[in-house]
C-alpha cells in the first residue's frame, strides 16, 4: 500500500506559516510590505496584547476587487509576478503569494478591502485558514488586514512568544525602521489604544530620527547621499561615535526599501569606524542602497530577511570608504561628551597628585621603587581603608588620615598566596607584586572587577542594594523595543538599585542608580543595560541579574591606562583577599599571572631555583 501522500492545502499552509511567521513581528512585516507593495502612503497598525490578541494593519493603498479578494488567501496567489522569468527582476516586497495563507493559517482573519475609485468594499473572514464569510460593505479605499488570536492552533509556536511587552516592543521597532526607509510614507502604530508612533509632520528622516532617538542625538546624524556605481546608490545617516551600542540592533540596512539584514554590510559599515570604538562596541546607522533589481536574489529566505546582493565585496568596499571619508571628517563628529569607556572619573579625588603625576613615572625612578617597602604608618592607614567595605573607591583619600591599631604586617596574602607585597604598577595597567615564591603580575581591570562583582554579588544577595538618587535625573529616550524590554525588566532594574520612571512617548527618566556606580556616561551605561538584558532574554532572572552585576562592575572598574596611586594598588589588593575566587575575572579572564623564581632562574639560566 502507498505509503506517500499529499498534504491537504489547509496543512501546507501550516507548514509555510512555521517557516514565515515566526511570532506577531512577522505578521506585522508582511502585512507593511503588502501596504508598501499597494502603493500606500498612510500605514497605521493597530495592536494588542503584543500583537497575540490583535494585529490590524490598515492602508490606503490601490485595494483589491472582489475577485481578487477571494484568492487572495490562498497559497501562490499573487499579483505582483507572473512566472519564473520575472524572478530575475522582482521590484515589489512580496512575490511569493504565501504571506496571506500563513496568516489564515494560524489566526482569525478578516480581510476588508475596497478599490480605488470603487464606491463599495467587500470582506472575507475566515477562521485556521477557513472561509468562513464573504460580504459587501462600505469602505474607504484602501485594505484592512485584523488578525486575531495569532497561534490559536499551534499552541507550541504560542510557547516561542516572549512576553507581550517585549513583543510589542519588537513591533514597534520594526515600524519605527521601517518608517525610516520610507519617510514618505506616514506610519502611525497604536498599541492597546495608545499611540505610541506617529509620524504625522514629520517628514524626513531627520525629523524621525530625532523623534526616535531624542533631539541631541537625533540631530547628530551624518547624510551622505552617494552613487557608488551607475544605478548603484547609497544614502546613509551615521550617528557620531559618541553614540553607539553594544549589540549590532541599531544597524538598519534597507536594500531597495526592504528592511534586510546583511552581515556583509553591517561589517563594511563597523569598518568605516574601525579604531573610532572600542572592541565589542558597534556604531549606530541606517544605510539604504539602490541596486538594480537584477543584481540581487530576494528569493533565498522565506521571510527575506536575508537577500543575496552579486558583486557584494566591490559594493562594501567603495561602501567603507564612502563612509570612512566622511565619518574621519573630524570637524562634521561633534564634540559631545566622551563615552564613559576609559573615561572613569579618577578613584582618587587627590587633585594635586592627579596634576602631578599627568606623565606615567618610569620604574628606574629609586623613589618610585623604595614604595615597594611601606613605612609602618602607611600600613596602618591602609588597613584601615581595606576595612571599608564601599564600592566608592573615591572616599578612600577622606579615609587615609584615620589610625586604627593592627597587626604588624606589611604584606597582603592573598588565598595561597602568601605575604605578596606591592612593587608597583606597569604601564598603568598592571600591578606587580613580590613574594619569595617570585612576580605576581595583576590585571587592575580584571581584579577591581572581580571586587565590585563580588561586593554587587553580596549586596544583590542580602537585598540590600541601595539606591543613590540623581541630582540631575537624566532623560532617556528609548526605543520601542528597549521600551518593552525596560517595562519587562522594571522589577528587577528596581531591585538592583536603578529608579526609573515613565516620562512619556518612549522617554523615561533615570533618577536612581545603585550606590557607588561611579560613572560619567550612565545615560549609555544604562541603555547597555537593556540592550545586554534582551540579548539575555532566554536566561534566567537569576543569570540576568549575574550578567548585570558583571556588566556593571566591569563598566565601574579602573581600566587599563589608568595610574594608581600607592594606596589604590593596596586598596585592590587588600580587596582581593576578601573576594571567593581571587583568581579571574566574571567574565572568566585571569586576574593574576605567576613568574616563579624557578621560571625566572630557567629563564636565566641560573640552574635550579632552591627557595
Ligand atoms: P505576495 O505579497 O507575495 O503577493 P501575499 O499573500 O502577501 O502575497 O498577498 C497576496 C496578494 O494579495 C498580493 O499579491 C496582492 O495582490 C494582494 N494584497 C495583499 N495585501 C494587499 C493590500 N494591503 N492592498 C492591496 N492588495 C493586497
Ligand atoms: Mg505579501
Amino acid at each position: 500500500m502507498a505509503k506517500i501522500k499529499i498534504l491537504d492545502t489547509l496543512t501546507t499552509n501550516k507548514i509555510a506559516a512555521g517557516e514565515i511567521i515566526e511570532r506577531p513581528v512577522s505578521v506585522i512585516k508582511e502585512l507593511l510590505e503588502n501596504s508598501l507593495d499597494a502603493q500606500a502612503n498612510y500605514i497605521e497598525i493597530e495592536i494588542e496584547q503584543g500583537g497575540l490578541g490583535l494585529i490590524r494593519v490598515l492602508d490606503n493603498g490601490i485595494g483589491m476587487s472582489r475577485e481578487d479578494l477571494k484568492i487572495a488567501c490562498q497559497r501562490h496567489a499573487t499579483s505582483k509576478i507572473t512566472g519564473a522569468q520575472d524572478l530575475e527582476n522582482i521590484s515589489t516586497f512580496g512575490f511569493r503569494g504565501e504571506a496571506l495563507s500563513s496568516i489564515t493559517a494560524v489566526s482569525q482573519l478578516i480581510l476588508t478591502t475596497c478599490e480605488r475609485g470603487s464606491e463599495v468594499g467587500n470582506q472575507i473572514k475566515l477562521i485556521g485558514g477557513r472561509i468562513d464569510n464573504i460580504s459587501k460593505l462600505a469602505f474607504n479605499p484602501g485594505t484592512s488586514v485584523e488578525v486575531r488570536n495569532l497561534f490559536f492552533n499551534v499552541p507550541a509556536r504560542r510557547k516561542f512568544v516572549k512576553s507581550l511587552s517585549y513583543e510589542a516592543g519588537l513591533i514597534t521597532e520594526l515600524v519605527t525602521k521601517y518608517s525610516l526607509g520610507h519617510p514618505d510614507i506616514r506610519f502611525k502604530l497604536i498599541n492597546s489604544n495608545n499611540i505610541v508612533y506617529d509620524t504625522a509632520g514629520l517628514n524626513s528622516v531627520e525629523d524621525r530620527l530625532r523623534d526616535i532617538y531624542g533631539q541631541e542625538m537625533g540631530s547628530s546624524f551624518i547624510f551622505i547621499d552617494k552613487e557608488i556605481f551607475p544605478g548603484l546608490g547609497i544614502k546613509a545617516w551615521l550617528a557620531p561615535e559618541t553614540f553607539n551600542r553594544n549589540t549590532r540592533n541599531q544597524q538598519t540596512i534597507f536594500i531597495n526599501g526592504r528592511l534586510v539584514k546583511s552581515m556583509a554590510i553591517s561589517k563594511s559599515i563597523e569598518n568605516a569606524y574601525h579604531t573610532l570604538l572600542p572592541k565589542g562596541r558597534f556604531p549606530i546607522a541606517i544605510v539604504s542602497l539602490t541596486i538594480p533589481f537584477n543584481e540581487v536574489d530576494v528569493n533565498i529566505h522565506p521571510t527575506k530577511l536575508n537577500i543575496k546582493i552579486y558583486d557584494i565585496e566591490k559594493i562594501t568596499e567603495q561602501l567603507t570608504k564612502i563612509l570612512k571619508d566622511k565619518i574621519w571628517q573630524k570637524d562634521i563628529v561633534p564634540n559631545l561628551q566622551t563615552d564613559y569607556i576609559g573615561q572613569l572619573k579618577p578613584l582618587f579625588n587627590n587633585n594635586v597628585e592627579e596634576q602631578f603625576f599627568l606623565e606615567p613615572e618610569p620604574f628606574y625612578n629609586q623613589e618610585k621603587i623604595n614604595f615597594s617597602v611601606p613605612k609602618y604608618e602607611e600600613i596602618v592607614q591602609e588597613k584601615a581603608v581595606s576595612e571599608r567595605d564601599d564600592l566608592n573607591l573615591s572616599e578612600i583619600s577622606s579615609l587615609t588620615s584615620k589610625g586604627e591599631q593592627q597587626a604588624d604586617k606589611k604584606t597582603i596574602s592573598i588565598r595561597d598566596i602568601p605575604d605578596l607585597e606591592p612593587i608597583g604598577q606597569l604601564n598603568n595597567t598592571f600591578i606587580l607584586a613580590q613574594n619569595k615564591n617570585g612576580l605576581y603580575i595583576i590585571d587592575q581591570h580584571t581584579c577591581h572587577e572581580r571586587i565590585l562583582y563580588e561586593k554587587l554579588m553580596k549586596k544583590e544577595n542580602q537585598k540590600d542594594i541601595a539606591t543613590e538618587n540623581l541630582l540631575i535625573p537624566i532623560s532617556l529616550n528609548l526605543t520601542g523595543k528597549q521600551e518593552g524590554i525596560l517595562i519587562k525588566n522594571i522589577l528587577l532594574l528596581n531591585s538592583l538599585g536603578f529608579i526609573v520612571e515613565n516620562f512619556g512617548l518612549r522617554t523615561f527618566v533615570l533618577r536612581g542608580v545603585p550606590v557607588g556606580l561611579d560613572i560619567i556616561n550612565k545615560e549609555q551605561f544604562f541603555i547597555d543595560l537593556i540592550d545586554t538584558l534582551e540579548e539575555n532574554e532566554k536566561l534566567t532572572p537569576a543569570k540576568i541579574k549575574e550578567s548585570l552585576l558583571t556588566l556593571a562592575s566591569c563598566k565601574a572598574a579602573v581600566k587599563a591606562n589608568h595610574k594608581l596611586t600607592r594606596e589604590e594598588i593596596y586598596f585592590l589588593l587588600q580587596q582581593l583577599t576578601k573576594v571567593d575566587n581571587p583568581h579571574t575575572c566574571p567574565h572568566g579572564r585571569p586576574i593574576i599571572h605567576h613568574l616563579s623564581m624557578s621560571k625566572l632562574y630557567k629563564i636565566f639560566q641560573r640552574g635550579e631555583f632552591i627557595g
